[in-house]
């Protein structure tokens, strides 16, 4: 279904997960971010980039490597593919795609499209990498920590911030790879939040936000929920889990990611 549509974006939000995909249209190109979940739903968005596109090239932005965001790649086989260095080199491509199969296989998926780890033709390798057009601008930030190979991307002069697994609304930070490095992902949020001062963010899951002061109490909640996960880890001050996932609509599957996120931090902290 279609979460959100103005002149040049439209976001798509599967049944699974409140997952986005984007679709951005600029006189130059069309962008396509992660298409996904559901065959009938990637085929939605194949259906609607087929309607605009015109004689525009459509490149595919990809933030990362989570199985979920990568599920559509083949449904766009001509599509020019953008994604961080550290995707390029994951080192478990065959997991992910396992991840794919595994899902597809247990609901008894079909796809009119074969499932791959998607070959990279832009690599972004450091913060402000840019790619420019005539009449299109975007510029890109690493954003490891949810996984390791996160990418924020923002299209000028558009104001649309895609944010990949990073400031949702409907999920606290589910840390897969570093706590540190998403604290620092989080410093650039906010440096985008406060400079580039986006019309629109984009998260991986849940709804979009359309004001800086929303923005802004995302990445604080953000970091807060990370400061107070490490005091706990560090036996300074008990966590108030209850606290936390009151504030959720799907409390119960939050509740072992919580302690994932925990046990990441106990662990990386008895190895330092
Ligand atoms: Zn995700």
């Amino acid at each position: 279904m279609i979460q959100f549509k103005q002149a040049g974006i439209c976001v798509f939000q599967s049944a699974l997960y409140q997952t986005t995909s984007t679709v951005i249209d600029t006189p130059d190109l069309v962008l396509v971010v992660d298409p996904n979940w559901l065959p009938h739903e990637v085929q939605e968005i194949v259906c609607y980039v087929d309607s605009i596109k015109g004689t525009r090239p459509v490149y595919l932005l990809f933030t990362h490597s989570d199985y979920d965001h990568i599920i559509g790649w083949k449904a766009f086989p001509d599509a020019i593919t953008i994604a961080s260095e550290a995707f390029v080199q994951n080192p478990a491509k065959d997991k992910e795609v396992e991840q794919i199969i595994s899902f597809d296989d247990k609901h008894y998926i079909k796809r009119n499209y074969p499932i791959e780890y998607p070959d990279i033709q832009i690599v972004i390798r450091q913060d402000e990498d840019f790619l420019s057009f005539e009449h299109t601008r975007i510029r890109f930030w690493l954003a490891p920590g949810h996984n390791a190979d996160g990418l924020f991307a923002l299209l000028e002069p558009y104001g649309v911030w895609i944010a990949g697994d990073y400031l949702s609304d409907v999920e606290f930070p589910f840390i897969y790879h570093s706590l540190e490095d998403y604290q620092m992902t989080l410093e650039k949020a906010s440096n985008i939040a406060g400079k580039a001062r986006p019309k629109v963010l984009v998260p991986g899951h849940g709804q979009i936000c359309q004001n800086i002061p929303e923005m802004g109490k995302r990445i604080i909640f953000s970091q807060q929920y990370l400061q107070a996960i490490l005091r706990h880890a560090k036996g300074e001050e008990v966590f108030d889990e209850t606290a936390l996932l009151v504030q959720y609509d799907f409390p119960k599957g939050l509740r072992s990611i919580h302690q994932d996120n925990l046990n990441l931090i106990i662990k990386s902290i008895s190895k330092s």
